[in-house]
Order: C-alpha cells, then sequence, then structure tokens
C-alpha cells in the first residue's frame, strides 16, 4: 500500500512585522492570490492577525518562530521587513541571516534613510544573500489596497519579486505603480523625495487655507466648499480631496468645524528633512521642500509664537484684494503654478542623484508609479509622465514644452497671490520659495557677479570673466585680501 504524503504549499513570500502597514501589507498579497508566510517578534500579533484575517487565512501561514518562517517559504526566499525603521531592522536582519540560503532576498519596505539602505546592500554584497530596499507610500490604506511601489536592488532580485509586487501595487489606467528603479538606495532615494513633494504640497495647500482663512475670512465649510470645486480640474489630486473633507468634518465634541479644533503643531518623521538635506547635499536647489520643512519646525514653536504675537500683532494690513471669481481663479492657478516649482524641484534632486550614484533614475517611470496609491497621487504625474516621455533630457520640468506652457499661464497669479498675501503679512514661505525659485532660473544674468566680486576682495579666490579675457582678480586696492 502506498502512502499519500501531505505537502504543504509554500509561500510565495515572507513578511515580518505584523504592525499597521505590514498586516495591511499581507492582507494585500494574500487577497491578490499569492501565498504569504507571516511572522512578528511578538507571536501575541502574528495570532491576533491570523485569527482576524477572515477568508484569507487560507492564503497565510502564520509562523511562531524564524526557522518555521524561513522553511515555509519557497527559495530563492523574498523576505519583507516591515517594522520600525532603523536599528531594528538591521537587528532583524542579524536574526534572520543564520537561517538564509543561497539567492534569499531581504526586503526593507520601511521608511528607511537610503544611506542606510546602500550601507545593508554593501555588507550583503559579497555574501550569497540580497538587499531590496522598497520604499512603500500610500499609509494604511494604500499598504492594504494597492500601494505605489519604489523598488531599489540588482534587477535579479528584482525578477523574483516582480509578479506579486505588480500583483498588489495601485493601478492607474490598469498600469502598475510599482518599478524597479536601480541599484541599492534607488527605491528609498525616490521615496524620500515623494516625501519631500508631499511635504511641499501639504504646505503650499495649508498657505492657501491661510490666505483664505485669515486674509478673507472664510469658514472651514466654505473653505471645503472652494477646495471642492478646484478638485474638479487641474488640480485634482489626492491631498486637495482629503483637504474638502477634513474641512467639512464636524468635531463631536464642540460640534464647530473639526479643523479649529486641532493644535496648530505640525508632526515629522524625517523624510522631508532627508529630502532637503540630500538636495543640499548635491547642490540642487529645492527651497519649495525646504521651506515646508522649516514650516513643519516653525509650526512646533508653538509658545514662542503666541509670545510674538503679543508683541507684533498677526497681520500688518487686510488682504488687499477682494474674495470674489477672479481672486478665486488667482488662488487655484497660483497653487498649481507653485505646485509645478515644487515637482520641478523634486525630479531635479532625482536627476542629480541619479548621476551621482550611477542609478539610471528613470523620471518617466517615477511620476507613472505616483499617478495612484501614493498620497500626492494626481492627474498632475500623469501629466509630468507625458513631459519626461517627450523630453527625457530636459533640464527641469519647467522647460519642457508642455511646462512651460503651464508655467507661463499661471506664474502672473502665483505672484499677484504671493504679493497680496506679503503685503498683509501673512506667512506664504513655500509659495513664495516656489515663485522666486522660478524667477532666479528663468534670469540669465543674475547678480552672483556681485558675489564673485565680494568673495574676491576678502579671499582671493577669483572669478571668470564675461569676454573670457585672462584676468581673474579684481583692482580692489587696499583693505582687499593681498594672497
Ligand atoms: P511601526 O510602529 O513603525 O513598528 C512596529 C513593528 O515593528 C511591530 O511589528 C514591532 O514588533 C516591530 N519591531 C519593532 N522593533 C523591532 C525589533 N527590534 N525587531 C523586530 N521587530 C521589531 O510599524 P508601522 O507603522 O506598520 O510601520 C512599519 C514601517 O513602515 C516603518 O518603517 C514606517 O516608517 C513605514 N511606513 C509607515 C507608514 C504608516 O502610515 N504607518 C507609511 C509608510 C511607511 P512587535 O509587535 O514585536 O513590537
Amino acid at each position: 500500500m502506498t502512502h499519500r504524503r501531505f505537502v504543504v504549499e509554500k509561500a510565495e513570500i515572507g513578511l515580518i512585522g505584523l504592525a499597521v502597514m505590514g498586516s495591511n501589507l499581507a492582507l494585500n498579497i494574500a487577497e491578490k492570490g499569492n501565498k504569504i508566510a507571516v511572522f512578528n517578534r511578538t507571536p501575541e500579533k502574528t495570532d491576533e492577525f491570523y485569527e482576524s484575517a477572515g477568508d484569507l487565512k487560507k492564503q497565510i501561514i502564520p509562523c511562531k518562530t524564524i526557522e518555521e518562517f524561513v522553511d515555509a517559504i519557497r527559495p530563492p526566499r523574498p523576505i519583507v521587513i516591515m517594522i520600525k525603521a532603523g536599528e531594528p531592522v538591521d537587528q532583524q536582519m542579524e536574526l534572520l541571516r543564520p537561517h538564509l540560503s543561497k539567492g534569499d532576498i531581504m526586503i526593507d519596505a520601511g521608511n528607511a534613510n537610503f544611506r542606510d539602505t546602500v550601507a545593508r546592500f554593501d555588507r550583503l554584497k559579497n555574501t550569497d544573500l540580497t538587499f531590496i530596499g522598497m520604499g512603500v507610500s500610500g499609509g494604511e490604506e494604500g499598504a492594504r489596497h494597492g500601494p505605489s511601489i519604489m523598488v531599489g536592488g540588482t534587477e535579479e532580485s528584482w525578477k523574483r519579486v516582480e509578479k506579486v509586487l505588480t500583483s498588489i501595487a495601485a493601478r492607474y489606467n490598469d498600469e502598475p505603480c510599482v518599478a524597479w528603479l536601480g541599484n541599492d538606495g534607488a527605491g528609498h532615494f525616490v521615496k524620500t523625495i515623494h516625501n519631500g513633494i508631499e511635504y511641499a504640497d501639504m504646505q503650499m495647500i495649508a498657505e492657501i487655507y491661510g490666505i483664505l482663512r485669515d486674509g478673507l475670512g472664510k469658514s472651514a465649510s466654505e473653505i471645503s466648499g472652494i477646495f471642492g470645486e478646484w478638485n474638479k480640474g487641474r488640480l485634482n489630486s489626492y491631498l486637495i480631496e482629503i483637504s474638502e473633507k477634513v474641512l467639512a468634518a464636524t468635531d463631536p465634541v464642540s460640534g464647530g468645524p473639526m479643523v479649529d479644533m486641532i493644535l496648530d503643531k505640525a508632526g515629522q518623521k524625517g523624510t522631508g528633512k532627508w529630502s532637503a538635506i540630500e538636495a543640499q547635499n548635491m547642490g540642487i536647489p529645492a527651497t519649495a521642500i525646504e521651506a515646508a520643512v522649516a514650516a513643519r519646525s516653525l509650526s512646533s514653536m508653538k509658545s514662542q509664537r503666541e509670545a510674538a504675537e503679543k508683541i507684533f500683532g498677526t497681520q500688518a494690513v487686510s488682504f488687499p484684494i477682494a474674495y470674489g471669481p477672479e481672486l478665486n481663479k488667482d488662488l487655484e492657478l497660483a497653487l498649481f503654478a507653485a505646485k509645478i516649482g515644487a515637482y520641478a524641484q523634486g525630479f531635479a534632486v532625482m536627476a542629480e542623484a541619479s548621476r551621482e550614484f550611477n542609478w539610471s533614475l528613470p523620471m518617466p517611470t517615477i511620476a507613472r508609479i505616483w499617478r495612484a496609491g501614493c498620497i500626492i497621487r494626481s492627474q498632475f504625474l500623469d501629466e509630468i509622465t507625458s513631459a519626461f516621455t517627450k523630453a527625457p533630457d530636459a533640464a527641469n520640468l519647467i522647460v519642457t514644452p508642455a511646462f512651460s506652457d503651464m508655467v507661463k499661464e499661471s506664474i502672473p497669479a502665483l505672484r499677484r497671490v504671493v504679493g497680496a498675501a506679503i503685503a498683509a503679512g501673512l506667512p506664504v514661505p513655500a509659495l513664495t520659495s516656489a515663485l522666486t525659485y522660478f524667477d532666479a532660473y528663468r534670469q540669465g544674468r543674475g547678480t552672483a557677479n556681485l558675489i564673485q566680486a565680494q568673495r574676491d576682495f576678502f579671499g582671493a579666490h577669483g572669478f571668470d570673466r564675461l569676454d573670457g579675457k585672462d584676468f581673474h582678480h579684481g583692482p580692489w586696492g587696499s583693505g582687499a585680501s593681498t594672497f
């Protein structure tokens, strides 16, 4: 008599970390028909997760030990690590390593600094294991129903995970919002810049909200209505959509608008700051992102702001333009123009990083995978995809044929809005940064000739001449550096 052996089907992928992001990602993976093994440091959480998985239980192998977990996955094993970013990832990797075999891939899907990702990738370089740094955007909802996924690692390891990741990613016009973007830290770098742009986008919306609330006396529900209208036009995006919704929500405690009861101190976890730091490291201006990061820091200085308000008052004068259809249109266009500036800066930072780190980052693909699933998703990104596809070597988004026309149309409105806000004493740092970035970028003859002269005066740094003549120091006379 022959005995039939019961063979348990191996999981296609494994996942460690069953907190908010990991559990939602695991359910998404299971729901798309992929068998998944899961593990969490605290085993009770694995039980809780499995018990709440309902019909998806049949696709999930819950594991209590690392040995059991690794054994449950089909080699070469892709293992998603979705735990607290930083040191815990290194600790988890070290615990996993002795149990892995040739070709296995550890995938850090948390919000890692790309420099940590490069270091982790390098540590595994001369071993037979590999590493993927994977940026996942879209929060809890995205993880559960379709995030935007930015992958960095070897092409071979990408091939091993491509099918599963394609099945779980968000879709825009049926195209999956996932791509392999290059080696080692490419995915986490692009995710970082995504977050930097997100900071700028949110800050610019908040500044327009400030003009409407403090400059024009609009209520939260009126501003919600305005954003709702704008969401039907060129500003159509997730962030405008949720702004409309949050401004319309009622506080169950006071019965007034919810936003009016929320403390005006914005949190930050670091990715916006990393974007600004990396932009500075590479010498690429990302002024709108920097302004947004600084604005969050200033927002947290609540007691200092309150003390200063007592000394100086809030507004200098009332907003100089009356609200009506014309100003409404200007505000909408101003936000659009500033948004172009912020995205142009983010893409310029990525273009430079691509050169510096030898990643060959594909700009149209990045815009394409941000069209759905992530926080900055919008119709606008479809236009960026198309602009970079038609002009792949453009030095900057704003000089692509499609965007230069949009900039010409919208910059006058940004100038009017920023001018009026500044006259009224309303803070609009990100909008202003986008405007002055444009004004400086399109100025063929700038003012750095004076800076070069000053540098030569005090430090004998020398300068290049416009006429190309070989005479590189100024006739500064006494008081100038004698070097
Ligand atoms: P989290 O709160 O950042 O981390 C909790 C998870 O990490 C738990 O599973 C915990 O296990 C595990 N953990 C902590 N220290 C550990 C260690 N030393 N060794 C092993 N496991 C450890 O979880 P999350 O909010 O789901 O976020 C996960 C990652 O996704 C983070 O990098 C986060 O920045 C990123 N992310 C989050 C969001 C979001 O909206 N939340 C969006 C995008 C990206 P125990 O249960 O045993 O404590």
